[in-house]
């Protein structure tokens, strides 16, 4: 029986879609979970690759304990997963007779209220301020009775992260079983949920963080699992090199001064925090004095790594940075104090807040020795990052040091994958034409030992992009580089005429917020005389959210993003018809750790641009690509106004990448009364696929 016809028997009033792609790769992930080994599964939009994984996961589950874990980058994924795919699936199996399978939502610890902690802060008048008052908390302390989960955004509120900070679960300040209300606790709760379940869903940083403790030898947050399945994996090793960093931030000695002792000029008593609690002689001039040196270090810090003219990205390390003694000197002041304040505590309570509190300060330590005493050696690249806020006043100093791993893949293979039986990575993005060497190095699975081992599998799209996407391209742009001023200007030309014709409906993605802003100035008065609503990423008090509900609302509205709307955007019908890519989305070679990986891939004889550059900047634009055809109804055009694409030896492998569409080559783009869509009159109309086109760039 096919997937949609086992789904079929829960969905009501819907006819669900017999697709072929979906029910091979369905086997495929099945003889996977049942035989060993990994499968890099592509496919395409409208596969319903969650299905896909969900079926054969639960039944291999049911058949042989579980769990099994899967894991996404995004939360718009996840609550899908959870609220609507997961509920389905559980109830198909269970008419099926397979028998009641369970899944668990899990997510980060310091997601989940601590019912201590807040209990602990509220008894002893112990809040941080929260903006809004005490109101605040009588909010957070309902939220906290009627919850059933008891994660921050659950809330529905916002609380302050200095109030969060005090009231999360942490593991320096939890009693475990000993805690009174452990068998309620949030925390725990789930994660005894999780050791019988049958599947357990996280994202990718909780299974990284899962990691990173396990690599150190502690607790993980996941109980053991062998069978791992990854959506969205084209994340997984860049998000791997960001969490198994480590790192000291300013804000988190800023957070550890106000939790021990701070000034709150509207209590009576004038003091907070633990010192406050349990007074120890000494105690305020030893925070104070803690507050001073941090700040300082950072500042110091600051000023030897980040020049004048810095921008807000990271910088290399100082060789000589300062001693980690101005940070740890004044913490084994206050552990010492700490000591002293846990043996006359008053209840067991606040014994246990101090003794946390000098574990985490043991923990800063260990951690800002490590990287200044550069202890991952050549392994690490050692970088500094500006605080944003005082650079835009014109102020240098830092808001973090970190030490990032430089081949994070041989971390993820060595720790979480060659340890588990079966693993499968699925997204609409693994391959660069046809080919998954990239996601196999980027994930150190491209050794002989893994070849055999390693199956790929490709999908393609249920829907007919021949019929329902046309591809325009310049035959002539200026150089986005070399003659920037220029491709600017046309790209502006270009985007006003596009616009105007489809009178809006579109989606203008940029790789910059510069030279979205360059474009932005000669659209708005077009726009605005046209009645069309401009959207645009970055402008106060607009989220992704909001932009993302007005752009669907409002199906004559435009909307000009960089980063985030690239990929993980939904769109069907005819709100998004017009896709424009202005630049192809290589990442700026900038940064040390950047600079660190290519330098390390030149070494070893390999050119950073072939093996790390071209083929991440491939998969972005195939993501960007795929924000148009969202449903087998949907129709559109899709510009893209780089002309390296057909003028570079390269930029066939852009082309290649993409979905079999019609072709129709730009002779003189950006000619405002002749616009693309007026296709016929400025244009070589190609019936030809990009494939195919490629033939013709020869
Ligand atoms: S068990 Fe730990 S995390 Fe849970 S409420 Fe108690 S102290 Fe907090």
């Amino acid at each position: 029986m096919n997937i949609a016809q086992r789904l079929s028997s829960v969905v009501r009033d819907t006819r669900l879609e017999d697709r072929p792609q979906q029910n091979e790769m369905a086997e495929a992930i099945r003889q996977t979970l049942e035989k060993g080994g990994f499968l890099m599964a592509e496919a395409g939009t409208g596969v319903g690759k969650s299905f896909a994984y969900l079926i054969p996961a639960l039944e291999f589950a049911l058949k042989n304990g579980g769990p099994v874990i899967v894991s996404t980058h995004t939360l718009t994924l996840q609550e899908q997963l959870f609220q609507k795919d997961l509920p389905l699936v559980l109830k198909a199996l269970e008419k099926e007779g397979l028998g009641s399978a369970s899944a668990v939502l899990m997510k980060g610890r310091g997601n989940y209220l601590s019912k201590r902690r807040l209990a602990l802060a509220l008894e002893n008048n112990q809040q941080m301020e929260m903006g809004g008052g005490a109101s605040d908390w009588l909010k957070i302390q309902e939220w906290a009775a009627s919850s059933s989960e008891g994660t921050y955004t659950t809330a529905g509120f916002p609380i302050a992260p200095d109030a969060w900070q005090e009231i999360k679960s942490d593991p320096f300040h939890c009693l475990g079983p000993k805690c009174q209300t452990f068998e309620t606790c949030f925390y725990h709760s789930v994660r005894r949920k999780g050791y019988g379940a049958h599947l357990i869903l996280v994202n990718h940083a909780l299974l990284l963080a899962d990691l990173a403790l396990k690599m150190n030898e502690e607790q993980g947050v996941l109980p053991p699992y062998s069978v791992l399945i990854v959506d969205e994996a084209h994340h997984l090793p860049a998000l791997a090199a960001e969490h198994l960093a480590t790192a000291v931030t300013l804000s988190e000695c800023l957070g550890l001064v106000k939790r021990l002792l701070y000034t709150d000029d509207k209590s009576k008593d004038g003091k907070k925090g633990l010192f406050a609690l349990i007074p120890v002689q000494g105690a305020g001039e030893a925070v104070m004095h803690f507050k001073n040196e941090a700040e300082g270090f950072f500042n110091q810090l600051g000023l030897a790594a980040i020049p004048l003219s810095g921008q807000n990205r990271s910088y290399p390390m100082p060789e000589n940075p300062p001693s980690v003694e101005l940070i740890a000197k004044p913490l084994q002041r206050i552990e010492g104090l700490l000591e002293m304040a846990e043996s006359s505590a008053p209840s067991e309570e606040l014994e246990l807040e101090a003794r946390g509190t000098r574990e985490e300060c043991r923990s800063l330590v260990r951690r800002l020795s490590y990287i200044l005493e550069r202890g991952w050696g050549d392994e690490a690249c050692y970088v500094v990052d500006p605080d944003g806020g005082a650079l835009k006043r014109g102020v240098i100093t830092a808001s973090a040091v970190k030490a990032i791993p430089l081949d994070s893949s041989s971390l993820i293979r060595e720790h979480l994958l060659t340890s588990q039986k079966s693993v499968v990575f699925t997204s609409a993005t693994l391959s660069v034409g046809k080919d998954f060497g990239y996601f196999k190095h980027a994930l150190g699975l491209d050794g002989p030992d893994e070849a055999d081992k390693v199956k790929t599998l490709l999908v393609g799209s249920p829907f007919d992009f021949k019929k329902q996407v046309t591809l325009f391209l310049p035959r002539s742009m200026p150089h986005p580089r070399r003659e920037e001023e220029k491709y600017v200007r046309e790209v502006a030309e270009y985007v006003r005429a596009s616009l105007r014709h489809s009178h809006g409906k579109a989606f203008v993605l940029f790789t910059s917020f510069k030279m979205l802003r360059q474009v932005l100035e000669t659209a708005r008065k077009d726009m605005d005389e046209m009645g069309i609503t401009l959207l645009v990423q970055g402008e106060e008090g607009w989220d992704r959210t909001r932009l993302l509900k007005v752009f669907r609302e409002d199906i004559n509205s435009v909307l000009f993003g960089v980063n985030s709307f690239w990929e993980g955007v939904d769109v069907p019908g005819e709100a998004l018809s017009n896709l424009i890519i202005t630049k192809l989305p290589f990442q700026v070679p900038e940064g040390p750790l950047v600079e660190a990986r290519h330098a390390r891939l030149k070494e070893q004889g390999l050119e950073p641009f072939q093996v790390e550059s071209l083929p991440e900047a491939v998969l972005r634009l195939k993501q960007g690509f795929g924000r148009l055809i969202r449903t087998a109804t949907d129709v559109g055009t899709v510009t893209l106004l780089d002309p390296r694409v057909t003028t570079e030896r390269w930029g066939r492998v852009f082309l290649s990448a993409l979905p079999e569409c019609e072709v129709v080559y730009l002779s003189k783009p950006g000619t405002p009364e002749k616009s693309p869509a007026t296709k016929g009159a400025l244009t070589t109309k190609t019936p030809r696929s990009p494939r195919t086109a490629k033939k013709q760039i020869d």
